[in-house]
């Protein structure tokens, strides 16, 4: 950077001067009078520009739902994976048990 292009912390303060953030606009909901970004559909009910465009309350409960019975299916899941896993414990028993005796086997075949 050449010298004469260097620009001081008044010119640089001055410039920034106008960067702060604003907050955002909203406006108020013809239906349900929550506040809601503009342009956008109102989160609470749905309506945009005094029309439903989405059924929300309908939406909701199907997400509900939805939720409820991936609760269930891993409640489920969870049962079967846990009589698993003790079966799967016993059968690693077993296999360490094995792999001891093949230890101890190889111990006897070094000392003979
Ligand atoms: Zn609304």
């Amino acid at each position: 950077m050449v010298v004469r292009m260097r620009v001081t912390r008044a010119h640089r303060d001055n410039r920034r001067s106008h960067h702060a953030l604003k907050g955002a606009r909203l406006s108020k909901c013809s239906n349900c009078g929550a506040y809601h970004l503009r342009h956008r559909m109102c989160p609470e009910c749905g309506f945009y520009r005094g029309k439903q465009i989405i059924d929300v309350v309908a939406l909701a409960e199907k997400r509900l739902q939805k939720k409820q019975a991936k609760l269930e299916e891993m409640q489920q899941e969870q049962e079967v994976s846990n009589s698993e896993s003790s079966e799967s414990k016993k059968a690693s028993e077993k296999a360490e048990k094995k792999t001891k005796d093949t230890k101890s086997e190889k111990k006897t075949k070094t000392d003979k």
